[in-house]
């Protein structure tokens, strides 16, 4: 009898708890995957390629899925920079602009500066990082922690890292390009090693030479860094914060060379896989979207027989690593954007708001609103 009123008390006290829990479940972390122009056919043809098998990746797997409208202010198809803009402010851009709004003149004049949500984050005191393969001032990362009129001002980007609008700037920074990015501040009159040291900084040249005390390590290295073990780096890094972190994981899936985009987005899945079971999921919300989609297809093939068959034979003929145009037994590809809609995928807390078809900037207000920034529509 004591027992069992006991079990009742417990269980009352469960239940009373279960619901308040349930309505303040908010992000603590925000993680999101950026597949550069994997669109949903890549999505698709990756998992055909790395496991001969339909809906095989993580990605497909999780738990809430929309599809996202990347068109961008004027254009149906979005470049990275207008694609990411949207995902990261909430406002559709016109191509080529960085986190600047459509009354900017490309190239030529400033326009509206759009807060980032790696900004957002900042100002609050959370710690941030941003993570790619490609040059750490492309479109997409640059997007992040910058705001320039053009995509292609590669310096003023950069520089942006050590001048940042809100809290202490992006904590954590990996990517590639380093020569072109030491020439395109050069051009501008700056030295950078001075820049980072006079912010205390150092720009390093690859993830081993990052002591294991530092927590705001800047790696820009000549060639492709490991993306999984630099986001195993920054993670460890960013969860120091007791407020929480924003992370944004970009890997390129460009398919103009097909083998190499297909691998990536292999990879990318992978290692979405694993930060899945690492982190904890109650307090982190994982998204993973396009910037835009790309123009390849599986156009034919048996189960059991490889997706890039003939590829070799085909680059034999033409030359070339990187194709415009790309016409295989089992797969075609014409190589440019496209405006088809594109995966999101999500999982952790704030997910459940995505469903459905829905507009990239949307993206922006559904994280926002999992940290509890923004309330909800
Ligand atoms: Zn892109």
């Amino acid at each position: 009898m004591r027992t069992s009123i006991a079990l009742l008390f417990v269980l009352n006290a469960a239940l009373a708890v279960v619901p308040a829990a349930a309505a303040s479940k908010k992000a603590k972390n925000v993680i999101v995957f950026l597949a550069d122009a994997g669109g949903t056919s890549t999505v698709n043809a990756a998992s055909i390629h790395g496991y001969n098998k339909a809906q095989s990746l993580y990605v497909q797997n999780m738990p809430n899925i929309g599809l996202s409208d990347t068109s961008t202010n004027s254009s149906w198809v979005s470049d990275s920079a207008a694609g990411m803009t949207a995902i990261v402010t909430g406002v559709k851009t016109e191509n080529g602009l960085i986190s600047m709004g459509p009354d900017t003149v490309r190239g030529k004049k400033d326009g509206t500066v759009l807060k980032t949500l790696l900004e957002e984050a900042e100002e609050r005191g959370l710690a941030t990082g941003v993570i790619t393969n490609v040059n750490i001032a492309d479109a997409t990362p640059a997007a992040c922690y910058a705001h320039a009129n053009d995509r292609k001002k590669a310096g003023e980007i950069f520089l942006q890292v050590f001048r940042p609008r809100y809290g202490d700037g992006v904590d954590v920074v990996i990517g590639a390009g380093r020569s072109a990015v030491y020439k395109a501040v050069k051009e501008l009159g700056e030295d950078l090693d001075a820049v980072a040291a006079a912010g205390k900084r150092e720009v390093r040249q690859a993830l081993s030479d990052v002591p294991a005390g530092e927590l705001r390590p800047i790696v820009v290295s000549d060639k492709e860094p490991d993306v999984a073990a630099a986001a195993r780096l920054a993670i460890e890094r960013l969860s120091k914060n007791k407020k929480g972190y924003f992370l944004m994981i970009e890997w390129d899936a460009h398919t103009d060379n097909p083998k190499k985009g297909l691998d990536n987005l292999v990879g990318m899945d992978k290692l979405i896989r694993e930060i899945a079971g690492t982190v904890n999921l109650k307090e982190t919300l994982l998204v993973f979207t396009a910037d835009h989609s790309f123009d390849m297809r599986v156009r034919a093939g048996q189960k059991g027989e490889p997706l890039l068959k003939g590829l070799d034979e085909w680059r034999e003929k033409t030359g070339g690593k990187k194709q415009v145009y790309l016409d295989l037994p089992n797969l075609r590809l014409f190589g440019s954007h496209t405006g088809e809609e594109v995966l999101v995928a999500a999982q952790g807390p704030g997910s459940e708001q995505v469903k459905g078809f829905l507009p990239n900037t949307r993206i922006h207000d559904i994280i926002l609103q999992a940290w509890g920034w923004k309330k909800a529509d």
